[in-house]
């Protein structure tokens, strides 16, 4: 893998924004951009209808967007962590993507799922094969084994919306879902099979 300045390792956070309040992680932030760094700040573009998992604040608390577009200007990544703190229907994380664009004046480069939305890509068992998808159905009762079994008839899919608009999305979802069951080099095959999936599923639907 290759990195800015062909540097032999990069540091850097990619935050979660659950339960995130101006109030209090604004004090965190102030204390990384004195630091130095920039690092990415995850946002939901929309706010929830229902309860739902972790609620916080989003783009549609009006403090709460002043405070992340001047992170932004400050040189923090503005990352997307799904269109809000529950499961959303295509249409609606199509919404939250475009609304994301239009806040941030470009489409996200990076995203992490959020916990249980069932829109989440390449997540529960679909991050694993063989075995090691057997052993994490077991442990879990199954629980997760239905994210994303089958793309081509998954109606919450989104894969082909990022696509259009930044593939290398996949990229950074894939390295934040590394567990330690996984490693660096099966990141890179997954990456390579997402990207696979996203050029192609959407097209492939219905015929396969
Ligand atoms: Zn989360």
């Amino acid at each position: 893998m290759l990195w800015p300045g062909d540097r032999r390792f990069v540091f850097t956070i990619f935050d979660d924004t659950d339960y995130a309040t101006l109030d209090n992680v604004g004090e965190v932030y102030r204390f990384l951009a004195d630091l130095g760094f920039r690092t990415t700040k995850s946002v939901w573009p929309l706010r929830g209808t229902q309860p739902g998992n972790c609620p916080g604040q989003t783009c549609e608390d009006p403090d709460h967007l002043n405070w992340l577009l001047k992170l932004r200007d400050q040189g923090f990544e503005i990352g997307y962590h799904m269109s809000t703190w529950h499961t959303s229907e295509r249409e609606r994380t199509i919404a939250a993507l475009a609304l994301f664009e239009k806040l941030f004046g470009q489409p996200p480069s990076s995203m992490a799922n959020h916990s249980n939305c069932g829109e989440n890509i390449y997540w529960g068992a679909a991050r694993l094969s063989g075995f090691a998808q057997i052993a994490y159905n077991l442990a879990t009762h199954f629980r997760f084994a239905s994210r994303f079994r089958d793309i081509s008839k998954e109606t919450r899919f989104f894969g082909e919306i990022s696509a259009r608009r930044r593939s290398d999305i996949v990229a950074t979802l894939c390295s934040i879902t590394l567990t330690r069951w996984r490693s660096v080099r099966s990141c890179h095959i997954t990456i390579r099979r997402a990207r696979m999936s996203i050029t192609g599923s959407h097209h492939r639907k219905g015929t396969t």
